[in-house]
């Protein structure tokens, strides 16, 4: 086996993969349906493996898919820790559960965001409550999300994000686009207004895993800030929280970053995951990790999003430019390489094994 086979191109092979790897594995398998289809017109599932004790104090918890089209790198972590037997590590009382495809729909048709356009990872804040304000993503808006994806569109609304990252310094323009927005339900990184499916079925696993759990570690895998390849570990909680300063006494504190100290690549967000963890297994210690993996520069980064934003809002799936844009946002999320994807499970492996062990000293 090369660690290379243990991705997939697309969302059918990868779950492939990890059923069968997880059925070698002698795990148990959950299995819920999305209620959507894929572009094929295939059903859609996320899948939960879990080894060892159910009734463990302890979870290893991993995840893939958050943002759709970054689940060919989290799910081709989890299928080479199955293979190569990762979890015959496990202290004792501990289980591993291994949450594959949180976003189904957004993993099939290779977009970040959920069927209804929602970034599930802006999605958990209180939608009783007034949303977060985003000023400066309303003042760039149409800049951000233009109607028209020409050449000269591109090129007009480049130069104006551009001026605004000289005017305000480059992480003010990646916090005003990335950061959570909350009035452009047609608009990048959405938030939502209201619990999306991936939510809801996330608050029902992780109330399952803390049923049992007192003591849960988290690896959500990402892609697309940093450099090629390197994970960085980054914790998306409050600079002051406990499971920022055990996640740096587990993993380093040279290595775990905090956008909301600013060390991370990442521009601080509203409404992340840790929150609906916290609020599905309120009896549990949750130390959580976004594990972040580098593919291509920022800037190529941030217009892939757009460009695919552009493409559902207002262009042609079935185009030539449609299926090039479908292109390049798999291409900006997934490092379809062999050292890129050897990176990638080495570092998975060494993360997982340090939380691991940090489960066992509290
Ligand atoms: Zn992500």
């Amino acid at each position: 086996m090369t660690v290379s086979d243990c991705f997939a191109g697309d969302y059918g092979a990868a779950r492939a993969k990890f059923l069968a790897a997880a059925a070698a594995a002698g795990a148990t398998i959950e299995t819920i349906q999305h209620p959507l289809r894929g572009p094929a017109g295939e059903r859609l599932y996320c899948d939960v493996a879990t080894l060892g004790d159910p009734r463990a104090p302890r979870a290893m918890v991993s995840m893939s898919a958050t943002h759709g089209v970054e689940g060919h790198c989290g799910s081709g972590a989890q299928v080479a820790a199955l293979r190569e037997g990762l979890f015959r590590e496990l202290p004792a009382g501990t289980r591993a559960v291994m949450i594959h495809a949180i976003n189904p729909y957004g993993f099939a048709w290779s977009r970040r965001v959920t069927e209804d356009n929602v970034d599930l990872n802006r999605n958990f804040v209180d939608h009783g409550a007034p949303y977060p304000a985003n000023a400066p993503y309303a003042e760039l808006r149409d800049a951000i999300c233009p109607s028209d994806w020409s050449a000269a569109a591109q090129a007009r609304t480049r130069a104006r994000l551009q001026a605004y990252a000289q005017a305000h310094g480059p992480m003010r323009l990646q916090q005003a686009i990335s950061g959570g927005q909350y009035g452009d339900p047609l608009g990048v990184f959405f938030g939502g207004h209201a619990p999306t499916w991936s939510n809801r079925t996330m608050r029902r696993i992780f109330a399952g895993v803390g049923a049992h759990a007192t003591d849960i570690a988290v690896i959500d895998y990402h892609t697309g800030l940093g450099p090629y390849g390197y994970g960085e570990p980054i914790a998306p909680v409050a600079g002051n929280d406990d499971s920022f300063k055990r996640a740096c006494a587990w993993i380093g504190g040279n290595e775990v970053t905090s956008p909301d100290v600013g060390t991370s690549t990442s521009a601080p967000l509203v409404g992340v995951n840790p929150t609906g963890m916290r609020e599905a297994a309120p009896g549990a210690r949750l130390t959580m990790i976004a594990l972040e993996y580098g593919v291509r520069a920022l800037e190529s980064t941030i217009d892939a999003v757009r460009a695919d934003n552009w493409l559902h809002a207002h262009g042609d799936l079935d185009s030539p430019e449609g299926r090039a844009i479908k292109r390049q946002i798999r291409d900006t999320f997934y490092g379809d390489e062999p050292d890129w994807k050897r990176m990638i499970v080495d570092r998975a492996f060494d993360i997982t094994r340090r939380m691991m062990a940090g489960l066992t000293k509290g």
